[in-house]
C-alpha cells in the first residue's frame, strides 16, 4: 500500500510556497499527497492591491480566484486530494478550536495519512492563521487517534487513525518576515 502524505496549511499559496517542493518530491515517489487548507484567501490582497481598492474584485470573487489557483497549483505539484475548509481568511485565530479540530480529524481519519506536514509553532513568520493551523492540526493528530474522541454520527463510522510522523515547516530566520499576509 502507497504511503501517503496530507498537508494541513492556512491559505492557498501555502502549499507552494512553503512545502511545494517537498509535496512535489514525494508525490513524484508514488507517495499519495493531500492537501487540506483551512481558508479560501478572502482577505487577501489581489495583485497587491488590497480590498476596497478598485482594482480588488472583492473577497468573494478573489475567493473563487484563488481557490482556482490553489487546484491548478496542486495539479502540477501531483496533490491528488484538495479539500478546502472555508473558514474566514486573516481570522482562523479566532475559529472555534473544538470545531476546527474536529474538522481537521474528520479529514485524517478520512485520508488516513502516515504523515502530516504543517506549519510549526512559529506560524514560519508570525502569521496568526499559520499560528493558528500549527496548534489545530497538532492538537487533531492527537484526537485522530483517541477512540473517545467522537465525531458526530455519520462519521462515527470511521476509525481512530494514527499518524506515525507529525512534520513541522522550518523557516530559515535569513528569509526573515514577510511584508505582506499570505
Ligand atoms: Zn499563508
Amino acid at each position: 500500500m502507497p504511503k501517503s502524505l496530507l498537508a494541513v496549511l492556512a491559505h492557498p499559496d501555502d502549499e507552494s510556497l512553503g512545502v511545494g517542493g517537498t509535496l512535489a518530491k514525494y508525490a513524484s515517489e508514488g507517495v499519495e499527497v493531500s492537501l487540506l487548507t483551512a481558508t479560501r484567501g478572502d482577505g487577501g490582497r489581489f495583485r497587491g492591491h488590497p480590498v476596497g481598492d478598485p482594482r480588488h474584485p472583492g473577497p468573494a470573487a478573489l475567493a473563487s480566484i484563488r481557490e482556482t489557483e490553489l487546484r491548478a497549483a496542486a495539479a502540477v505539484l501531483g496533490v491528488r486530494d484538495v479539500a478546502l475548509l472555508d473558514y474566514r481568511d486573516q481570522h482562523l485565530d479566532r475559529a472555534n478550536p473544538r470545531e476546527a479540530i474536529a474538522d481537521i480529524v474528520r479529514h485524517l481519519r478520512r485520508v488516513r495519512p502516515d504523515v502530516v506536514v504543517t506549519f510549526g509553532p512559529d506560524g514560519a513568520y508570525g502569521h496568526p492563521d499559520h499560528v493558528a493551523i500549527s496548534q489545530f492540526a497538532t492538537a487533531a493528530t492527537v484526537a485522530a487517534a483517541d477512540s473517545a474522541f467522537a465525531l458526530d454520527a455519520a462519521e462515527s463510522i470511521r476509525e481512530p487513525h494514527t499518524v506515525s510522523k507529525l512534520y513541522y515547516i522550518a523557516w530559515p530566520a535569513t528569509r526573515g518576515p514577510r511584508t505582506s499576509r499570505r
